[in-house]
Parts: structure tokens; C-alpha cells; sequence
């Protein structure tokens, strides 16, 4: 049984304490601070609304007159609400989160782990690298292209991983997890190729 801090009243879930208010010391868990379900679609607008309406009351301001404790709690809500809400707002970093949780971090996607079903578009890629680094600007054309072709395919892994999510969150089953983990690799590999193309063209 968790309780308050000051009355030592039962606590529930949730950062004041019904009886007498006082700010408790956060979860550092950004769903439960929320007090949300671990689902992975989220309501954007419902969540932002909760962390302007979060940012208001629990404001290091509010607390400069308030007990050592409430002041130290409140700097650790803030920050946990900045984190949380830095992290959730986005679909990709709110998977990585939900993962990392999971024990299935994304790995760091080197250059030379290619997705084997993008070897034939890479080896082109690369082909079109290296000619224009030799001073062949017709490469350019081509380089232009993969380009639009791998930002085509992040559209895709982007509609891709809003069905995964559906689907995580109907039956909260691992496979829709390594399903989403796989994605968001191949889109971290495609996001360097196209990082790679965009240094070379400018
Ligand atoms: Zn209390």
C-alpha cells in the first residue's frame, strides 16, 4: 500500500493525494504518468490537452512556498512530464519506448546490416554515391530518385506500423511487437540512406 507523504492517507493511483492534495513523487513509468493504457495508438489531442493542463499544476512556481518535498517533487514531475510527453507525441519514439520496455531495443543499424530486401536498391544507391563523388554529376538524376523511391518506402512502413499498432493494442500479443520492431529498423536504415543522400547532393 503506497501513501501520502504528508497525511499518510491510502493513496491511489495519480500524482495529488485525494485527502490533502499534496503533490507525490512521480512515476517515472510515462504511461502510468499519464494514467494511460500501454497502447500504442494514441489520442494526440486528449493527450496534449493533459500535458498543458500537467504543466499548469505542477509548475516549480506553484510549489516556491510550499514544503521542501512538494518543491523536490515538483521538479521531478516537470521533468518527467517534459520527457513523457517529448517521448509519447510521436509514433516512432513512443514504439521505441514501448519496446526498449519489452527488452526489444531497435539496434543501431550500421551501414552494412542491409535489410536483405532492399540489397539491389542499396547496391544502386551506393553505385550512384560513388560516381558522383567521382565527379559524375549525372548521378545526381539517379541519386534524386532513390531518394524519392526510400522516402516512398517510410510512407509505407509509416501506414505500416498504424495497422501494427491496431493490432497491439486489440490482443497486446509479442508478434505485433517484434512485427513493429522490424519496421522501425528497416525506417531507421532507410532514414540514414536517405541522411547519406542528402549530405551528398547539398
Ligand atoms: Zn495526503
Amino acid at each position: 500500500m503506497i501513501t501520502c507523504w504528508q497525511c499518510k492517507k491510502e493513496l491511489e493511483k495519480g500524482l495529488f493525494c485525494p485527502s490533502c492534495n499534496a503533490l507525490q513523487s512521480p512515476p517515472t513509468d510515462y504511461f502510468t504518468f499519464f494514467s494511460l493504457p500501454r497502447h500504442l495508438s494514441i489520442n494526440i489531442e486528449a493527450l496534449q490537452a493533459k500535458f498543458y493542463d500537467l504543466s499548469r499544476k505542477l509548475h516549480p512556481d506553484k510549489y516556491s512556498r510550499k514544503s521542501e518535498t512538494e518543491r523536490a517533487n515538483s521538479t521531478a514531475a516537470t521533468a518527467v512530464l517534459n520527457d513523457a510527453w517529448r517521448t509519447l507525441k510521436n509514433p516512432i519514439t513512443r514504439a521505441e519506448y514501448l519496446l526498449a520496455q519489452s527488452g526489444l531495443e531497435i539496434g543501431e543499424q550500421r551501414s552494412k546490416d542491409v535489410p536483405p530486401e532492399l540489397l539491389d536498391e542499396v547496391f544502386e544507391l551506393n553505385m550512384a554515391l560513388e560516381e558522383l563523388r567521382h565527379g559524375d554529376q549525372s548521378a545526381k538524376v539517379e541519386l534524386a530518385t532513390a531518394r524519392e523511391k526510400f522516402q516512398a518506402m517510410l510512407a509505407a512502413s509509416d501506414a505500416d506500423l498504424e495497422n501494427l499498432f491496431v493490432k497491439h493494442d486489440a490482443e497486446s500479443c509479442p508478434p505485433a511487437l517484434a512485427a513493429i520492431r522490424a519496421v522501425l529498423n528497416r525506417r531507421r536504415y532507410i532514414t540514414n540512406l536517405i541522411r547519406d543522400v542528402d549530405k551528398e547532393l547539398s
